[in-house]
């Protein structure tokens, strides 16, 4: 009998049948003799519902109070999944009972949208599971110390599921989503993708960092700092498949590193179109400039991605750096209104249409000229690379949105990833 944790994306719980399936899912697991604790996300587009009903009430709602109240409006997404899937597995037999994330407690700080888990109390669960009950739990939420309710960042459901399992020193956690694995790249921009069977845990950190949004960065980050043994796979399997076969499918995220396994020089290659870049055009350059603008964009809370400082011209340079798009408005306002005047910087430009492309590979770390390769496959498509980032295993470009299909498929295929292509993983 082993202790698992499932966790249900928001197309898994699309409907009251695919409810009724997840259900029928999780009591076969239940049946098998597993302690089973379930982490579903609210219903596909529910979030989306509410956070652009709140939009409606109050566009500009983005200080701490108005964060506070977004959070409150958000979690309740997720509490009418939970309840629903209780009812499910009741009509199926099963005892089961359903937990908001104050229930629990799941403990966050305070930072309202995007909140980090701090603490889970899992005596409550752990009696239930005793008790022979299937243990529902709220994703994508929790409680601060003044008792309000706060959301984990969009995605954050898979934070959530991979919390509990820590929390609870799971045996197993297996993500069900809408897609069999983890792929090459995301298969719905590119066709040809490959499913991976493994990929390890700092090339799927990378992966999730850098855009590819089939798990959210912190769940990953948990899964690293618990060893939480955790995978990926198909929600949308026959639910009455055999559990063994079941156990084995979809993408595992491996921790041990297998000295005598080949590595893949690029295993995958991840977007993100979420950004916006800013440059700040003839500001004086001299010690403390880039603390000057960095450092007041960072007390506004606003995280800053890419960096890049070209060289000086007469004594003057230009400083390009991005953003989350969310972020734009506010940025651009700083940069014209504050940093500015106090740097002397000449003028501002700013792109919202912007992506990042990036390929990713534990391979590169003992390989020349996979940077090279990248813009070369990208000057090939006529692609102009507006800046470059690198670490040990990824590459990043940033580039106009408008190429960012062309540039990942251009690329998942130089770097030899399509499906039929002789497999490197
Ligand atoms: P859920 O609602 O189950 O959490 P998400 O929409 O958050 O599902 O994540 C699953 C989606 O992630 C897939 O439908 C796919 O389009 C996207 N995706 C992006 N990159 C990848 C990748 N490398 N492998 C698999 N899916 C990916
Ligand atoms: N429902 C939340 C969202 O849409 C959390 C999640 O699905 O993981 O972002
Ligand atoms: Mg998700």
């Amino acid at each position: 009998m082993a202790l698992i944790v499932h966790k249900y994306g928001g197309t898994s719980m699309g409907s009251s049948e695919r409810i009724r399936n997840v259900a029928k899912r999780v009591a076969k697991w239940a049946r098998a003799g597993h302690q089973m604790v379930v982490v579903p996300s609210a219903m596909s587009g529910e979030t989306n519902r509410l956070l652009a009903l709140a939009k409606e009430v109050s566009p500009a709602a983005i200080d701490a109070a108005a964060m506070r109240e977004l959070d409150m409006i958000a979690a309740t997404g997720e509490q009418v999944s939970v309840g629903l899937l209780a009812l499910a597995l009741q009509a199926e037999g099963m005892q089961a009972i359903s937990y908001t994330g104050w229930q629990v407690p799941v403990k966050t700080d305070s930072a309202y949208t995007k909140a980090r888990i701090e603490s889970i109390d899992d005596a409550r669960v752990r009696a239930d599971l005793a008790a022979g009950k299937v243990v529902i739990i709220t994703g994508f939420q929790g409680i601060d110390d003044e008792g309000s309710i706060t959301t984990l960042g969009r995605g954050g459901s898979d934070t959530s599921a991979v919390a509990v399992a820590a929390a609870l020193r799971a045996d197993e956690c297996l993500i069900y989503t809408d897609v069999d694995g983890v792929y090459t790249t995301d298969p719905r921009v590119v066709p040809e993708a490959r499913r991976l069977h493994t990929i390890s845990f700092e090339e799927m950190l990378e992966m999730a960092s850098l855009g590819s949004k089939v798990l959210q960065i912190r769940s990953v980050e948990f899964a690293g700092k618990y060893r939480v043994p955790l995978r990926v796979l198909s929600s949308f399997t026959p639910w009455d498949i055999a559990i063994d076969e079941e156990a084995k499918s979809g993408t595992l995220i491996t921790f041990e590193e297998d000295e005598k396994m080949e590595k893949a020089v690029v295993s995958g290659i991840a977007f993100n179109r979420d950004e916006a870049k800013f440059t700040v055009v003839g500001v004086p350059d001299k010690p403390g400039i880039a603390y000057q603008i960095l450092g007041t964009v960072a007390e506004a809370n606003i995280d800053v991605d890419v960096i890049v400082q070209n060289v000086s011209h007469d004594g003057r340079t230009d400083f390009s750096f991005t953003v989350h798009r969310n972020d734009y408005q506010r940025t651009l306002d700083l940069l014209k209104n504050t940093i500015m005047p106090a740097t002397g910087a000449l003028q501002v430009s700013s792109d919202p249409k912007i992506c990042k492309v990036s390929i990713v590979g534990i391979g590169m770390k003992s390989h020349v000229g996979v940077a090279a390769k990248m813009f070369r496959t990208l000057s090939e498509e006529g692609i102009n690379i507006q800046m470059i980032t690198t670490s040990e295993i990824k590459t990043s470009v940033v580039i106009d949105e408008k190429y960012m299909e062309l540039a990942v498929r251009a690329l998942h295929r130089s770097f030899g990833l399509d499906a039929t292509d002789e497999q490197t993983a």
